[in-house]
């Protein structure tokens, strides 16, 4: 039995360095078995005003902290996360449901922005220019926005906090969270440990609650909060963009994808199955990156697809705490929403190469459906479960236009092994993220966001800062 976890359990929100605790609760359920894990304190808007003043009140010290004590600051948080490892995988595959390897996985991911951008801390520069005239000398000096508003789902409890809080803090900016309600207690445990490490009280707030709306609101509304950095699907980003509206904040978008998978027939195809099963089976599918369309050649497509069938015949499937390959998914109703977009492609004409009998609970099979048409909403949407929707093209233009022809730009991928095709597809492709023979393509180095109505902004990398920065302008007479 592994309980290592329960030391990192919190039970409310972290607001100015300390633990909000009320009669209002809700529980936090383990995705595998439906026990309870835990009950937390419901915030309140209330909650979330006292964060975002505490927020504001930090301001002005943490801003001012040097880089190097802001790097110093979040090395050691990425150290006690680091120490904390196993425990923190453990609560993640609990309230979400991921096999623990991925678990894990993402706890060295989540850390790696934190480093990341430790490092970064200490880089932040702007520019001497020559003057225009010459009793002039300008510099652009960069700022932090001010206080972070972030909200993220939770598909990546943890990682899609790191990579948001790491990058505004270590730009200066102070950080209030409203993590998904399905997993609040990997957001808790993170706070728990930046507490431990030292960041000051105000600088990272954690508010946890069930009315996403009204806390939502509070964080666009406040005038107080400069910029929001959101992490969710397409429908709700487009709200919070035009509720940001009024107060003229910064906004990061990463949103909804339809990521293709595109294998021509000159690929190395046993790198190309490898890939498919990374792209589409991690998280059980429930990533924003992972493969929604297998676009194949004509000439070598019942090849692949009996090839993956084999593979995916290896796939195990339960409790994720228990080392599965698949894990359940976040809820009942999500493998109900994954079962309806396979029984619609089924009806209109989908061919089935796997079982595809559900038992009405959160673990949804893993299934291939072949000749998929664009009436079929598999098409269109994110499926967010385990399951191939394969169509098939003739031509290279062919499948560019397949793979461009949805509003969202988020990842694609793609296997050949022609130098020249590479370059041809890569410049037409309308994606933000390429994994060219790679299905693996995220980490704090690269820069991760999308184009279209995947959204905008960039996290990890060189770039990421940018999204919490401001230029200042200085115009300096030298009379
Ligand atoms: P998902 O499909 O991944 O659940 P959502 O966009 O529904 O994507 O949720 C992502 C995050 O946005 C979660 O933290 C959720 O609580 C929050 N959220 C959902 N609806 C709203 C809303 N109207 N206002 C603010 N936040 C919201």
């Amino acid at each position: 039995m592994t309980t290592e976890y329960l030391a990192l359990i919190r039970h409310g929100s972290y607001i100015n360095g300390q633990w909000h605790s009320s009669d209002s609760v809700f529980s936090v359920l383990d995705k595998a078995t439906n026990a309870q894990i835990s009950v937390v304190a419901n915030a309140q808007p209330a909650q979330m005003c006292a964060a975002i003043d505490a927020a504001n009140n930090a301001l002005p010290i943490w801003s001012t902290h040097s880089g190097a004590q802001r790097s110093q600051l979040l090395s050691n948080w990425h150290t006690l996360i680091t120490e904390h490892r196993e425990a923190l995988a453990q609560l993640l595959t609990r309230e979400q449901g991921k096999p623990l390897a991925e678990a894990r996985a993402e706890i060295d991911y989540g850390a790696g922005y934190i480093k990341w951008f430790a490092a970064e801390a200490e880089r932040i520069c702007g520019d001497v220019m020559e003057g225009v005239n010459a009793n002039q000398s300008m510099q652009v000096v960069k700022k932090p926005v001010g206080v972070v508003g972030a909200i993220t789902p939770w598909n990546f409890p943890n990682a899609m906090i790191t990579r948001k809080a790491a990058a505004a803090l270590a730009a200066g900016c102070t950080f209030v969270v409203k993590p998904a309600a399905d997993t609040p207690l990997s957001a808790l445990a993170l706070a728990a440990l930046a507490h431990q490490a030292g960041i000051p009280q105000g600088v990272l707030n954690v508010v946890v609650g069930t009315d996403a709306q009204s806390m939502g609101r509070e964080l666009t509304q406040s005038p107080k909060v400069a910029k929001l950095s959101f992490t969710g699907s397409t429908k709700v980003g487009q709200l919070l963009i035009k509720d940001c509206a009024a107060t003229v904040k910064r906004v990061s978008m990463e949103l909804g994808g339809n990521a293709p998978f595109i294998v021509f027939d000159d690929a190395d195809i046993e790198a190309a199955l490898e890939g498919a099963m990374q792209a589409k089976f991690r998280n059980a599918g429930q990533t924003c990156v992972c493969a929604n369309r297998f676009l194949v050649q004509a000439g070598i497509a019942d090849a692949f697809v009996a090839a993956l069938r084999d593979k995916v015949a290896t796939l195990s499937q339960g409790n994720g705490i228990d080392n599965v390959d698949l894990g359940p998914l976040i809820s009942q109703q999500a493998a109900a929403n994954v079962h309806a977009l396979v029984e619609d492609a089924v009806q209109k004409g989908a061919r089935r190469h796997t079982d595809t009998t559900w038992n009405n609970s959160a673990f949804y099979p893993p299934v291939i459906l072949s000749d998929i048409s664009t009436d079929m909403h598999i098409m269109h949407q994110e499926i967010f479960g385990p399951v191939v929707a394969l169509s098939t093209f003739d031509t290279e233009e062919q499948a560019i236009c397949m793979a461009n022809a949805t509003e969202y730009g988020l990842a694609a991928y793609f296997y050949t092994r022609n130098y020249a095709r590479m370059q041809r597809v890569a410049n037409a492709l309308q994606f933000g993220m390429l994994g060219m023979n790679q299905a693996v393509i995220s980490n704090p180095a690269a820069p991760f966001g999308g184009v279209k109505h995947s959204g905008y902004g960039r996290e990890g990398s060189k770039y990421g800062l940018d999204d919490y920065l401001s230029l200042q302008y200085r115009c300096i007479g030298t009379h």
